[in-house]
């Protein structure tokens, strides 16, 4: 049963995110929603200011089992220095998305002091892009993995977000993923590949994201892929892999279908972990 959500997005959020903290509080309650994180996303540093101006509203609207995270990106290391640097021009909203060098060094834009600085009680790491390569489905198998093991690996996050998800090119005219990069059979990502996850998940303590938004309820995922994707939940879970779940949420109401999400867990058995926070107090004693 679905009483917890450690990923949602706040109106600072950098995106189309619209929901307040009131209305999160509000609806939570009537969800069910017992213990839930706000994650609003940092790509680099140019998104600071947001996490400042939603911290400072959780802090005038904290309730009991609300508690404050972030959403970080795995991004590079080029566009960061080159940002500190001042040398860009036009949007960095979401990075410096072209021009960069692929297989180069990834990074956070958080470090132990900036988690200090606003309290951040949770780190959500989500890989959300192809790193400066030709968009090809061994490309993105490779790149998709290789980041999503560099944010299970990475000492400051707690949870991997959303591991698969992809937005991209290879939409079809209805708006849905059937083909490129792994939506015709999500089989094509060999299972030595989820073995690696898994291994790293468990020997650093950190839990993947269940995520309903981008993935289970997703519009744009065929139930083909999500049946998929479920059979590959329940395999990793075989591994030893803990899950969280979270929302994603980024619309306006907190309109999640909790429902029907809990109904998919169950029919494949998945077990989540519903108090994250003392769960991570068994793992890291922290
Ligand atoms: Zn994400
Ligand atoms: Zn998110």
């Amino acid at each position: 049963m679905i009483t917890s959500d450690y990923h949602i997005h706040t109106e600072y959020s950098c995106d189309d995110a619209c929901m307040t903290y009131n209305t999160l509080i509000k609806k939570a309650k009537i969800r069910g929603i017992k213990d839930f994180g706000v994650t609003d996303h940092i790509h680099t540093p140019f998104n600071h200011p947001d996490i400042k101006n939603s911290h400072e509203m959780f802090m005038k609207k904290k309730i009991e089992g609300m508690h404050f995270g972030v959403e970080v990106s795995a991004v590079s290391k080029w566009e960061l220095d080159k940002i500190a640097l001042g040398d860009y021009e036009g949007n960095i909203t979401y990075g410096i998305r072209e021009g960069g060098i692929p297989e180069g060094e990834l990074a956070i834009a958080i470090d132990e002091a900036f988690i200090k600085k606003y309290d951040i009680e949770f780190v959500v790491g989500g890989t959300h892009w192809l790193m400066y390569k030709e968009y090809t489905r061994e490309n993105l198998i490779h790149d998709y993995h290789r980041q999503n093991l560099f944010l299970a690996n990475h000492p400051l996050i707690d949870i991997v977000a959303h591991p698969w998800w992809y937005m991209g090119p290879f939409k079809n005219e209805r708006n849905l993923y059937t083909t490129l990069p792994w939506f015709d059979d999500f089989k094509v990502i060999p299972q030595s590949i989820h073995v690696e996850l898994a291994e790293a998940l468990i020997k650093n303590g950190k839990f993947h994201e269940v995520n309903l938004s981008a993935i289970l309820l997703s519009n744009h995922y065929t139930e083909h892929f999500k049946k998929q994707y479920l059979e590959y939940l329940a395999f990793m879970q075989d591994l030893g892999v803990k899950f969280t779940v979270g929302s994603d949420c980024h619309n306006e109401n907190y309109d999640i279908d909790f429902i029907h999400s809990n109904s998919l867990i169950e029919k494949y058995g998945i077990k989540i972990e519903n108090n994250l926070f003392s769960a991570l107090k068994k793992v890291t004693g922290r």
